[in-house]
């Protein structure tokens, strides 16, 4: 069998889908507000929107790559593996230009063929996913996002030392699965997935004094590398994590891991098994320290937070907002449904909610950010939506 041709680097074709790509996801509006100092104000109504927010390096370059794509291969069936990223409007768009998703019922993996194209998301796919599309011979468009990459080079290195990589992240969401069929490094790895300080607490008790073997699996049902053995394979960690993760929580967790180590086997071991490589992409950080150094230097009634409900970094920029004042994680305008209403994704919970008087009534002062899967025209759709509500009589 012949190895399946996979583009990494585009197709040439970025010139010809500029304009479409603009069309889709551009908005004057935001170019506007960003030129005039990230602020805007319209009657009643004050704006501050964050310094950095909106569509990062990794999405930019899938989106394109899977425009250009669409371009290159105009007779053959072309698919994604799932959802390219985490936003409903960008995903209904590719939909609309006829790309499929692998996904949706009735289609799957076992009917692709030699002729098919597959793009592979920004968050990248698991070893095994991988082989199977290679196993049917699709040519394959491979956006996978730099700095996922750097991730699955630091799990490797560690599954090659040795360590176990403990990912803090979801262990159901995408990145994470395929992150830890790259720590698994040919069968010669482990992982273990926390996805806060809850379960990192458990894991670094369980390194002090171990503990109850089969209640920690448990507890790690889901969340563990095939054969993993907390009394064998947490011995010598490595720390990573999902690049979308609060940053603060990764941090902590990291070293959480770090003094559990040196607890159990003293300072001078801890340097022989453990390790740490902070992997939260820069256009995450980017993201929270900007909306963060909003929140310090503007007195701000409330604020809306723009993005997917299953977009990671959207629900932890929601996350930094919300302890500090009333903050409405938004997918798109409708949400605002009037000056009383709004729908809304708060912390920590799965499902919608409406919640009443959300909008003050004297002169308010919004702030604005959105994450990292949210184009500008869905951003500039909230603001002019804002506007009205704001101001109407
Ligand atoms: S959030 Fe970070 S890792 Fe994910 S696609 Fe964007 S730049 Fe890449």
């Amino acid at each position: 069998m012949t190895a399946p041709l996979i583009f990494r680097k585009g197709l040439d074709l970025k010139h010809e889908v500029a304009h479409v790509l603009a069309e889709s996801y551009h908005s004057d509006l935001v170019t506007t507000i960003k030129q005039s100092g990230y602020r805007y104000t319209a009657g009643r109504l004050t704006l501050h929107l964050a310094r950095e927010f909106g569509f990062c390096y990794g999405v930019d370059r899938a989106v394109d790559y899977a425009y250009q794509a669409r371009k290159r291969f105009p007779k053959q069936a072309v698919y994604l593996t799932g959802e390219i990223i985490h936003n409903p409007h960008v995903n209904e768009q590719l939909r609309a230009q006829g790309i499929r998703f692998l996904t949706d019922r009735g289609e799957s993996l076992d009917s692709l063929t030699a002729s098919d194209v597959v793009i592979l998301p920004a968050f990248g796919i698991t070893i095994e996913l991988l082989q199977q599309l290679e196993s049917r011979g699709c040519t394959l468009v491979d956006t996978t996002c730099g700095s996922v990459l750097n991730v699955w080079k630091n799990v490797k290195r560690y599954a090659d030392e040795g360590f176990t990589s403990i990912i803090h992240g979801k262990y159901w969401h995408e990145e994470t699965q395929a992150t830890a069929s790259q720590a698994m490094r040919a069968g010669r790895g482990h992982y273990l997935v926390v996805l806060d300080r809850r379960e990192a607490t458990l894991a670094c008790d369980y390194i002090r004094q171990g503990g109850d073997r089969d209640g920690f699996l448990r507890n790690f049902e889901h969340a563990v590398s095939p054969g993993f053995d907390p009394d064998v394979h947490l011995a010598r960690v490595g720390c990573a994590n999902q690049t979308t993760m609060l940053s603060s929580e990764s941090l902590e967790i990291g070293e959480m891991f770090r003094h559990a180590i040196r607890d159990r086997y003293g300072e001078a071991e801890a340097n022989t098994r453990f390790r740490a490589f902070d992997t939260i992409c820069s256009a995450t950080q980017d993201r929270q320290d900007a909306v963060i150094a909003l929140l310090q230097e503007q007195a701000l009634d409330l604020m809306i937070v723009i993005g997917g409900y299953n977009s990671s970094n959207t629900c932890n920029l929601a996350r930094i907002c919300a302890g500090q004042l009333p903050t409405y994680h938004i997918a798109d305008a409708e949400c605002l449904t009037s000056a009383a209403a709004i729908r809304h994704k708060p912390v920590g919970v799965s499902q919608e909610k409406t919640a009443s008087d959300w909008l003050p009534s004297a002169p308010v002062t919004v702030g604005l950010t959105s994450g990292a899967s949210t184009p500008d025209n869905i951003v500039a759709d909230v603001i002019r939506r804002l506007e009205h509500l704001a101001n109407q009589a």
